[in-house]
């Protein structure tokens, strides 16, 4: 994990060294705390600028990811519903049980596509720290 410095609150983040040549740089506590009234910021409104050619690229992006998602439930769901008896189960616990085996057949390929490891690392270090945001208020 790398330092630098978020965009709008100017106070110093980690970031995963892959991600430092990222355009945009903002910490999970201003994320948490967008609103409205960053409209009249012009540093928000400058990292808007920025974001715009990224978000641009998104819909095919995530159009893509949809395509997969839809690719690998078509591969697993049915070895999912052999191997769980998801019938035993309430309806909120199965369909979390199908959340997080979804997640987990998602990062498993990603992961054998290549993915390093540290990329989870930071993904848990992250979720952690928006946790953490939340609980604080
Ligand atoms: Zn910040």
């Amino acid at each position: 994990m790398e330092k630098t410095n978020c965009m709008l609150c100017k106070e110093e983040m980690d970031c995963p060294e892959k991600m430092l040549a990222a355009k945009v740089h903002i910490c999970n506590s201003c994320i948490e705390n967008i609103s409205e009234k960053d409209l009249d910021n012009p540093d928000f409104l400058n990292i808007l600028k920025k974001l715009d050619g990224t978000i641009k690229g998104m819909d095919k992006k995530l159009e893509k990811c949809d395509k997969v998602a839809n690719e690998i439930t078509n591969m697993e769901f049915n070895l999912f519903l052999k191997e769980n008896d998801i019938k035993s189960l309430s309806r909120k616990n199965a369909a979390r049980k199908a959340f997080t085996e979804g997640s987990f057949s998602t990062l498993s390929f990603i992961m054998f596509g290549g993915m390093e490891e540290e990329f989870l690392d930071s993904m848990l270090k992250a979720m952690k720290e928006v946790k953490v945001q939340k609980e604080k208020g």
